[in-house]
């Protein structure tokens, strides 16, 4: 027993209502009635990255803050503002991922996965603190594909086309694919320079971030997301014309590859995506439909992180598509999706509900694969009834204390197919087969 400290309580002090719990800001919980569309969403898209022969890398959600340090890159909007990043009990440095790639490739390192090439998925909530809006939340959740050791455009093309297939088969008709390359870094090096002379001649109008970013990592200037920056950033020099020659025939060769799948391509040559780890290829998928937040996919080459994170060289590629925004652009409704029951059992009568549960276990047993949903708790024939019909199940199984004497059990269909029937207890499943083409 806990020892309670008794505080003496003036008689008349209000009751204080207590607070109300809340999830955090930017967090959301997927409700029952939405969690059938996720379902779909996510169903459509392993069941493809299956035909690609994608296997699915489960990591865990915490890791080492500097896993993310040195992966992202230290000056890179995620590290600097928005990981949730603390010291745990033992005084380890750990954050809430907030992407999926550096963990795989730390999974994939760290359990030697590569010898030969993989193609790996992953699913999961991601953790950025950002002003919540529209599309943008603070936990969300992702679909992501990692590519270790194959260097060639074809896999890019493989990839870039995948996505498309996914977008075919979520009816999404108004996404458009951006491309860049970012070359290799002996280009970046020299793109660089130039990069900072052009960005020196206009230091008054920068931003305070863009500035910084002048000094640290000046590529980085090109993801600004200030409007007031846009037309400066436009004239900047593109990365597309230092591209070196071995960079120049991938890009090319996937240019080609796109073309030849009938694919439209806008070449975006600012597009350098907000992660330092990206080389050569660089893609995101954008629709017009979610305003700011129109990024629904993005991804790329990242030919040196697996180095770089102590692994030996191997090229990778990949991409994560962001599943709140799919979601808001398609989906068929909930209704849509076959979330009822086929089947609601009502049971009246003392001897009917002491039985209900288990008939309702007999037919489970005998018709894999049924949608059963037994009424519990008890009520009367008419409060059950409304029930079965609001669950959406298709017939309605009556078990009435008479009928259960004569071993019967009424069916009766709640969505207009045919007329009630009464069918013999040890008849029952046979007859729902039939029924529900099970
Ligand atoms: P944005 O430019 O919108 O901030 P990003 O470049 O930071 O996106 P990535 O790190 O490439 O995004 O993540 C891939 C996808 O994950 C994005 O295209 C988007 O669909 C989704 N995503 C990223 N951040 C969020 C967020 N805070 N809330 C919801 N979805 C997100
Ligand atoms: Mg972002």
């Amino acid at each position: 027993m806990v020892e309670q400290t008794r505080v003496a309580m003036p008689a008349q002090a209000p009751a204080k209502p207590p607070a109300q719990l809340k999830a955090v800001r930017g967090m959301h919980d997927i409700l029952p009635a939405d969690s059938a569309r996720w379902q779909w969403l996510e169903g459509c898209a392993r069941d493809l990255l299956a035909g690609y022969g994608y296997r699915e890398i489960r990591m865990p959600l915490v890791e080492q803050t500097g896993l993310f340090r040195r992966s992202i890159g230290e000056v890179t909007d995620i590290v600097e503002k928005e990981m949730y990043s603390f010291e745990d009990r033992g005084g380890d440095h750990l954050s809430l991922r907030p992407e999926g790639t550096a963990s795989c490739v730390r999974a994939a390192i760290e359990h030697g996965l590569l010898g030969q090439p993989q193609r790996l998925w992953y699913a999961g909530p991601m953790f950025r603190r950002e002003r919540p809006q529209r599309g943008r939340y603070r936990q969300f959740h992702q679909i992501g594909v990692e590519v270790f050791g194959l260097s060639g455009p074809d896999i890019d093309l493989e990839q870039i086309l995948l996505t498309r297939r996914l977008w075919e088969a979520l009816g999404l008709t108004d996404l458009h694919l951006e491309l860049n390359s970012l070359g290799d870094p002996a280009d970046r090096v020299r793109y660089r320079e130039d990069l900072v002379a052009y960005l020196d001649q206009y230091r008054d109008a920068l931003d305070e971030d863009s500035l910084r970013r002048l000094a640290t990592n000046p590529l980085r200037v090109l993801d600004s997301k200030n409007p007031l920056l846009r037309e400066l950033i436009d004239a900047a020099p593109s990365l597309l014309d230092y591209l070196g020659s071995e960079a120049r025939a991938h890009f090319d060769a996937l240019c080609r590859g796109l073309e030849g799948a009938g694919l439209e391509v806008r070449i975006n040559p600012r597009l350098v995506r907000g992660l330092d780890y990206y080389n050569r290829t660089v893609f995101e998928w954008v629709t017009d439909a979610l305003g700011a937040q129109g990024a629904v996919c993005a991804g790329g080459r990242y030919d040196g992180l697996v180095e770089q994170l102590g692994g030996r060289a191997t090229p990778a590629i990949g991409f994560a598509m962001g599943l709140e925004r799919l979601l808001d652009l398609s989906a068929p409704s909930a209704a849509d999706l076959k979330d009822a029951p086929d089947l609601y059992l009502v049971a009246v009568g003392e001897q009917a509900e002491a039985r209900a549960v288990l008939v309702a276990e007999q037919v489970r047993e005998q018709l894999p694969g049924v949608r059963l949903l037994c009424h519990c708790g008890g009520g009367s024939f008419k409060s059950q009834f409304k029930k079965a019909d609001r669950s959406g199940a298709h017939f309605a199984l009556v078990l009435g204390d008479e009928e259960l004497a004569g071993g019967q059990v009424s069916v009766k269909p709640l969505r207009g197919e045919g007329a009630q029937e009464s069918v013999a207890l040890a008849d029952l499943s046979r007859n729902l087969a039939g029924k529900l083409g099970l």
